[in-house]
């Protein structure tokens, strides 16, 4: 059943790919973070040690290979000693293979699973659905950014988009890890990778840079601004709240995001609060009975009225109608 509704697709628009606005920016100390797109972008984030540096998602292969010239320019004879993958999804891990004469590519163990199970299983990001199982999408069941670049991904132009195809410029991880925690050194620097566990994918991993106190987060945090799909993940809301308080234990000052956030830990703190405030009256109105319409005239959230998407639309927001539609549709589903 497809319940995603306009402001809510644009939430999960996969980055769209050909976008030339790239920027990289420092973040703090040694750690870069470099920008692919605009709107709903993509970003991922190095680190540069005296041995060579540290980058996470690799994006697409046109980014890696800019991106490899750059470093290239930058940081002379520091080559990319790792590549490491926040999770699965094309949007973040095409485009390793750049790296490959250089770089070992870690990631979660789930990783390798999830690219080898069939389309609709591994689901990609957005609201893709094989609907017909079958083990390949057409260009009517792709949506959001797997329709947008389906004649990409369509290797063979049968018209047919197999999960073997859309992940054809992912790199398979040398290094993986199945536990809570993995630590990466080069150069007396390091990152510590911390398993998100039960959020948004099953391999999905951040980031923590303890000497640069920055939290490099996966597409499961969003900041400032009216979100989220909370179906997508097919777990209860509490679920990712707990994500949310597990990543508030860490010292961090500054949070990136994978698509386009850069926050303070205050902020993410708030995220965790507005979720818990919306799943709170969402599920207040449940208990009294109270329709969907009727939650969506009555519940206002107006702590948050800052937010972006509260009073006008943005890019990666939905409207509070929909938050509040999405919020009831996974509590009466998956609580
Ligand atoms: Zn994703």
């Amino acid at each position: 059943m497809r319940i995603l509704t306009a402001g809510l697709l644009a939430l999960f628009t996969a980055t769209a790919h050909g976008q030339q606005t790239r920027t990289i920016a420092q973040v703090r100390g040694d750690l870069y973070k470099v920008q692919s797109g605009q709107g709903v972008a993509a970003v991922t984030v190095f680190l540069v040690t005296p041995e060579g540096i540290i980058l996470a998602d690799p994006l697409t292969p046109e980014f890696s290979a800019w991106l490899k010239g750059e470093l290239a320019t930058r940081f002379p004879g520091r080559p990319v000693r790792y590549v490491i993958n926040s999770h699965y999804h094309y949007d973040h891990a095409r485009g390793g293979g750049m790296f490959a004469d250089t770089a070992r590519f870690v990631a979660h163990a789930n990783m390798p699973k999830n690219l080898a199970l069939p389309i609709g299983r591994a689901r990609p990001p957005g609201d893709t659905e094989d609907t017909n199982n079958d083990g390949r999408v057409t260009r009517e069941e792709a949506q959001t950014g797997t329709r947008a670049n389906f004649d990409r991904f369509d290797g063979d132009a049968d018209g047919f988009v197999t999960q073997e195809e859309i992940s054809a410029d992912i790199r398979r991880p040398d290094i993986t890890f199945a536990g809570d925690r993995q630590t990466v050194t080069l150069g007396g620097k390091r990152v510590d990778l911390i398993h998100a566990k039960n959020r948004h994918t099953d391999d999905l991993i951040d980031m923590y840079f303890p000497d640069e106190r920055v939290l490099f987060t996966g597409d499961y945090v969003w900041t400032n601004r009216l979100c989220c799909n909370f179906q997508f993940d097919r777990r209860p809301m509490t679920a990712w709240i707990n994500s949310i308080r597990a990543l508030e234990t860490l010292d961090f000052d500054i949070m990136v995001g994978s698509h386009f956030e850069q926050a303070t830990k205050q902020d993410v703190v708030t995220f965790r609060q507005y979720l818990e405030d919306l799943m709170a009256a969402v599920s207040a109105g449940i208990t009294q009975g109270k329709s969907l319409e009727e939650l969506q005239k009555t519940i206002r959230l107006e702590k948050y009225s800052h937010f972006a998407g509260y009073k006008e639309a943005a890019p990666a927001t939905a409207t509070l109608p929909q938050v509040i539609q999405s919020a009831y549709l996974s509590l009466t589903r998956y609580q």
